[in-house]
């Protein structure tokens, strides 16, 4: 990725299962777009901003304005995390570091699936939240949303995906999204549903 052309449009993350999905979600809505010039802050060696917002909404911007404050051209960032019902919406925006590290995915569930482990069933409601923000070099700010409404399974199943995909199981799902193949769950997901709606935001931002 980014080895050809110039670039055009840096997606800002570093999270290379993250990347991927986007990658896969916005490709064929960009068809005009060359992949090779869509590159990731990674890649690009970019530091990671502080992500001190209070909302995803907020984080995404503060991600997205960071990139294109770094290389003006323009960004897209998403901010996401997994909202309980039962723990009043957390980990929320502390997703990625519940267990008080960022990033250990492993330590994260195991702490959520001990802090559920008495509640039944019919409590255990939980969605996938993402806000995908699209900021531009002459300073245009879009902001799109998605959620991803399920139940939290008692233990992890599945190897696909990251982060809590092994617990939740979609509504009308059996399976975790972690048993989702890729496609099914771009398909469905609460990153999907944000980046598609940011698509033609995109568009007229690359002409593409
Ligand atoms: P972010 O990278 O700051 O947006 O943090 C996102 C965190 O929320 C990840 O580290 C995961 O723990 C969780 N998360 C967000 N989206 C997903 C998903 O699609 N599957 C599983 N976990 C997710």
């Amino acid at each position: 990725m980014g080895d050809a052309g110039p670039a055009r449009l840096v997606l800002a993350t570093h999270n290379r299962h993250k990347l991927g999905e986007l990658r896969a979600i916005l490709s064929p809505a960009l068809p005009g777009l060359d992949p090779a010039a869509v590159v990731s802050a990674g890649d690009l060696g970019l530091p990671e901003p502080v992500e001190d917002g209070l909302t995803f909404e907020a984080n995404a911007l503060i991600k997205a304005r960071a990139i294109v404050a770094a290389t003006g051209l323009p960004a897209v960032a998403d901010d996401s995390g997994l909202a309980v019902d039962v723990l009043g919406g957390a980990p929320g925006i502390f997703s990625a570091r519940w267990c008080g590290r960022h990033g250990d995915d492993a330590a994260n569930l195991d702490l959520l699936l001990a802090q559920l482990a008495d509640i039944a069933d019919p409590h255990r409601g939980a969605r996938f939240v993402c806000a995908a923000a699209l900021v531009t070099p002459d300073g245009r700010e879009v902001v799109e949303h998605g959620a991803l409404v399920g139940t939290l399974a008692t233990a992890p199943r599945g190897s696909h995906g990251f982060g809590y995909d092994p617990v939740l199981v979609p509504t009308g799902e059996r399976r975790t999204c972690a048993e989702l193949a890729p496609e099914e769950k771009n398909a469905r997901s609460h990153r999907g549903q944000a980046f598609r709606a940011l698509v033609p935001a995109l568009v007229r931002a690359l002409g593409s």
